[in-house]
C-alpha cells in the first residue's frame, strides 16, 4: 500500500497532524488486536477535526472479519477496505472511483504481492518477502483462512527476482514469510517446494563479499509440512539462519485434535531432535496456546513438561482467544481466564529459566551480528543469526571511545561479554 501511495505522488509523512490522509491498517487476528485496531482508529479519527485529515481509511483484517457491522459502528471513517482491495488504496484515500463504504472483494481471488508491484521499505537493512499469501489448513481457533483466503504462492521466479531488487538495494536479511511457509509451492503447477526457493535464494550473487553478504530467514514453518530437504538444505548454507520457527500451539493429543492439527507428541519429538542432529547450532522457536477450550491440568502439565525437555531457544506464548465465528467457540470446557493466566505465567517462568541457562552459553563466543540502530552513545542495538526481527531479544554492541562505530545496516563480529534473560551484550572487535 505505502508503495502504491507514493507511486501516486503522495508524500508519507510520520506525525498524523500533517496528514490529508491517514490509513490505519488493522489486525483482528485475535481480539486484543481487534481492540487495539478499534482504539487507534477513534484516537487518530480526531486528526479530522484538530488536524487537516480529509479522509480517514481503515484497511485489513479488522473490516474483512467484522464487514460492513464495523462500518456502521464508526461514522468517522470514510472508506474501509478488506484485505483482498488492498491496491485500491489510492482510491481511497483519494474518494476518486471509490468514494466511501466498504470494499470487501474475496480475498481468496486477488494475486499475492507481485515483484512489479511497488514497494516502500520501512527498514534499509531488512526485508520480509512474501512468498505466498492466504492459508488452507483448518485450525479450529484460527480466522486467517477466512481473512485471507486460501493459500496462493508467489512463482518462485517472482520472489527471486524481488529479492534480487532487494539485495541490490543493500537490504542485509531476506525474512521469508506466508501464514504457512513450509508449505509454499505444492498449490503451485509445476509443483515447487521451499527447499528449492530458499537454495535459490542463498545461490544468487550477493555484493558484500567481505562479509554473509545477506542473511536468509524463514518464519512461520508448520510441523506437518517441514520436510527433510528444507532441513538439510538449511544446514548446507552458510548464508541460511540456521533457525527454526514452527508454531506447534499444544502437544497434549486431544488438544491438538480439537485445535485441527494432525500430530502429536513423537512426531515433534522426532522432527526437533532431527533438526538438532542435522543443522549444528540450531535455534529452535515455536509458539503455544494456553487455555484452549478442554484443556485440563494433565493436559497442561503435558505441555509444561514437553517445554521443559525440548528447551526452546524462543518461545511465544498466547491466551486462548475466543470469539463467536471460531469453530473452537463451540467447543466443551472453556477454561476460566484466571486459570489460563496461571499457566501462561508458569510457562513463561520456565522459559525465562531456560533462556538465561542458554544465553549464558554465549558469553565468551565472537558471533555475527547485523547492526540495526543507535541506543545510546557507544551502544548499538543488532541481531545474531538466531534473533528474529521483532520477536526475539536483542545483541547490544559496546563500541568504545576512539573505536570506530559499528555502521548501521552492516555486520559486525562481536564478542560476548554479559548476557540477560533474553538480551546479549558485547564489544565490537
Ligand atoms: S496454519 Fe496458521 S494461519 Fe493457517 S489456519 Fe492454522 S493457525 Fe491459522
Amino acid at each position: 500500500m505505502l508503495g502504491r501511495i507514493k507511486r501516486a505522488n503522495w508524500t508519507i509523512v510520520e506525525d498524523p497532524e500533517d496528514a490529508d490522509a491517514i490509513v490505519v491498517n488493522t489486525c483482528s487476528f485475535i481480539e486484543d488486536a481487534a481492540d487495539e485496531s478499534i482504539e487507534m482508529i477513534l484516537e487518530l479519527a480526531r486528526y479530522k477535526q484538530t488536524g487537516k485529515c480529509k479522509r480517514l481509511v481503515v484497511a485489513g483484517c479488522l473490516p474483512e472479519r467484522y464487514r460492513e457491522q464495523i462500518a456502521g459502528q464508526m461514522p468517522e471513517v470514510d472508506a474501509f477496505i478488506g484485505t483482498g482491495a488492498f491496491d485500491r488504496i489510492v482510491e481511497a484515500i483519494e474518494g476518486s472511483t471509490f468514494s466511501g463504504g466498504c470494499l470487501l472483494p474475496d480475498p481468496s481471488t486477488t494475486s499475492p504481492q507481485e515483484k512489479n508491484a511497488p514497494r516502500t521499505l520501512s527498514a534499509s537493512h531488512m526485508a520480509y518477502l512474501k512468498v505466498a499469501e492466504g492459508c488452507s489448513q483448518k485450525c479450529t481457533y484460527c480466522i486467517i483462512p477466512r481473512l485471507r483466503g486460501k493459500k496462493r504462492s508467489r512463482p518462485s521466479h517472482d520472489v527471486i527476482s524481488e529479492a534480487q531488487d532487494l539485495l541490490a538495494a543493500g537490504v542485509k536479511e531476506l525474512v521469508l514469510v506466508a501464514q504457512d511457509t513450509t508449505s509454499y509451492g505444492k498449490d503451485l503447477k509445476p509443483k515447487a517446494s521451499l527447499s528449492q526457493l530458499v537454495e535459490k535464494l542463498a545461490s544468487l550473487p550477493l555484493k558484500d563479499t567481505a562479509g554473509p553478504g545477506a542473511w536468509i530467514r524463514v518464519l512461520y514453518g508448520h510441523p506437518e509440512s517441514i520436510d527433510d530437504a528444507f532441513i538439510k538444505t538449511v544446514a548446507s548454507y552458510p548464508n541460511i539462519c540456521s533457525y527454526f520457527d514452527i508454531p506447534i500451539q499444544h502437544v497434549s493429543s486431544a488438544i491438538l485434535k480439537k485445535m485441527g492439527r494432525n500430530y502429536n507428541r513423537r512426531t515433534l519429538d522426532r522432527l526437533f531432535d532431527k533438526i538438532r542432529a542435522e543443522v549444528p547450532g540450531a535455534s529452535l522457536r515455536t509458539t503455544l496456546i494456553v487455555g484452549f477450550p478442554g484443556e485440563s491440568e494433565k493436559d497442561f502439565n503435558t505441555l509444561l513438561r514437553f517445554v521443559e525437555n525440548t528447551q526452546f531457544d524462543h518461545l511465544g506464548i498466547f491466551l486462548y482467544s475466543d470469539s463467536e465465528d471460531l469453530r473452537s467457540h463451540r467447543l466443551p470446557g472453556h477454561v476460566p481466564a484466571e486459570v489460563a493466566q496461571e499457566r501462561y505465567d508458569q510457562l513463561m517462568s520456565c522459559q525465562l529459566d531456560i533462556s538465561t541457562r542458554n544465553y549464558q552459553q554465549y558469553v565468551g563466543q565472537t558471533l555475527p551480528v547485523l547492526v540495526e540502530e543507535p541506543v545510546e552513545k557507544h551502544l548499538y542495538a543488532g541481531r545474531t543469526p538466531f534473533q528474529a526481527p521483532e520477536v526475539d531479544g536483542m545483541t547490544y554492541i559496546k563500541s568504545g571511545p576512539g573505536q570506530p562505530a559499528p555502521a548501521i545496516g552492516s555486520f559486525s563480529q562481536i564478542k560476548v561479554s554479559d548476557a540477560m534473560e533474553y538480551d546479549l551484550i558485547g564489544d565490537a572487535i
